[in-house]
């Protein structure tokens, strides 16, 4: 999709995640000519970044119910083995039963959240969910409640579950709502994120196309080392650091493959290396093309 100048925001002097200045940025990616846009990568915070953002008007057209279905919303099969890989993860580290709370930002119809409740349910857990999104897209369900994302301050509760599934990217300031989702989780509670790693995938692959304009930050291994560094490490306990899931359905059976084979060589570089952790200690790979990051973390 190729955006007008009246569509686009004035372009900008400093990277639109931690806002250093540009001289510090190397251009990776052309994801438009005319008007121009860039995705920049930032030496300060290791995001990568489309100098130019679309104005707010255009990002209602673009992410209007009828234009736009994110592909875990759409996805059952995703959708169910994310669920039941956090539900597991959760009931491995929880010490208490109780309901746990879940906030879902970005969550859309409300699909990844009743999941979980659903996978959280088999192992014991009650829960409640809260979804976070632009637009009320949820069928009515009394377990799930809608906050509009433009409310978010008004929020002062805390939950035992905050998810960012996808959704970081597409934001125009995430930095500012990554701090507070991770703000959001209680004590002793989790934060998951996933987001898009391709800027590796777009230097090696000719004619790879980085998701402009819906995505207008690409955020891997190195910006997620570099960002949960900023956190003292009596405060978080870092439990998935790893390349995503893998978001392409099996019926897609070439793409699913490259995306196994891809995604694995990097699992398989860091099991290698930490068999020597004092000799190569490095939770990143080498092998970047991993296509997409996820972590989870708890609060201690
Ligand atoms: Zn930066």
């Amino acid at each position: 999709m190729i955006l007008k100048e009246n569509e686009l925001e004035l372009g900008t002097n400093k990277c639109n995640f931690c806002y250093s200045n540009l001289n510090n940025k190397r251009k990776v990616y052309s994801a438009q000519k005319l008007p121009i846009v860039n995705y920049y990568f930032c030496n300060e915070c290791y995001v990568c970044f489309s100098n130019r953002q679309p104005k707010d008007t255009s990002l209602e057209e673009i992410y209007s119910p009828v234009n736009y279905s994110s592909s875990l919303t759409s996805s059952d099969d995703l959708t169910v083995k994310l669920a039941k890989r956090i539900a597991k993860q959760i009931s491995i580290k929880k010490d208490n039963l109780k309901e746990i709370k879940v906030l879902d930002f970005g969550g859309g119809n409300g699909n990844l959240s009743k999941k979980i409740s659903s996978e959280l349910l088999k192992l014991g857990y009650e829960s409640k969910c809260t979804v976070i999104d632009i637009h009320n897209s949820i069928q009515k369900d009394d377990n799930i409640e809608f906050v509009n994302a433009k409310e978010i301050n008004k929020i002062k509760n805390k939950f035992d579950l905050v998810l960012a599934s996808a959704v970081l990217e597409h934001l125009k300031s995430p930095k500012a709502i990554l701090d507070k989702l991770i703000q959001l989780t209680e004590k002793k509670g989790f934060f998951y994120a996933r987001t898009p790693w391709e800027e590796p995938l777009a230097k090696f692959i000719p004619n790879y196309k980085l998701r402009w304009p819906r995505h207008l930050f690409d955020m891997g291994g190195d910006f997620w080392n570099k960002y949960l560094s900023g956190y003292n490490k009596n405060k978080i306990n870092i439990i998935w650091f790893r390349p995503s899931i893998i978001e392409t359905s099996i019926y897609n059976i070439f793409k699913f493959l490259a995306s196994f084979v891809l995604k694995s060589i990097a699992v398989i570089e860091l099991f290698l290396r930490n068999l020597f952790p004092k000799k190569n200690p490095s939770k990143i790979p080498y092998f970047k093309l991993v296509g997409g990051w996820e972590v989870l973390i708890q609060i201690k």
